[in-house]
């Protein structure tokens, strides 16, 4: 999509990937809440959660990328949290679907 920000840094013409594989890419959060903080996304333009019904292999793959990311940024044996907001409850600021990975710190619950 032509003006969506994270279609932009997951295509390469913004920004810096930390991964990548065929589906999905992740980068750094700009306004990171932690230590780690770190954004999956599909390579495809999805709005969120509403539109990803559908995709249990590219949901995986993020989850997995994440499992994988934590490992490697040294977060896995201290604990991490995966986050994913959807719409204007969940406190969803960027129309693409996307997963936090948030770690180096601890987190408080239940989330504000
Ligand atoms: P949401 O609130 O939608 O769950 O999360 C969106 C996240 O995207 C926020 O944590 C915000 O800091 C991050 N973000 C927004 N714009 C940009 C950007 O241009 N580059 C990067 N790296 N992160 C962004
Ligand atoms: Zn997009």
């Amino acid at each position: 999509m032509d003006d969506c920000i994270f279609c932009k840094i997951a295509a390469k013409k913004l920004g810096t990937l930390i991964f990548e594989d065929e589906g999905i890419a992740a980068f750094k959060d700009v306004n990171p809440v932690g230590p780690v903080h770190v954004l999956i996304v599909p390579k495809r333009h999805i709005s969120g959660l509403n539109d990803a019904s559908g995709e249990e292999a590219l949901l995986g793959r993020m989850a997995v990328a994440a499992i994988k990311l934590a490992k490697e940024l040294g977060i896995s044996e201290g604990g991490y949290r995966l986050v994913m907001n959807s719409g204007l409850n969940g406190g969803q600021s960027v129309p693409h679907l996307h997963m936090h990975l948030l770690g180096g710190r601890a987190f408080g619950w239940p989330p504000g």
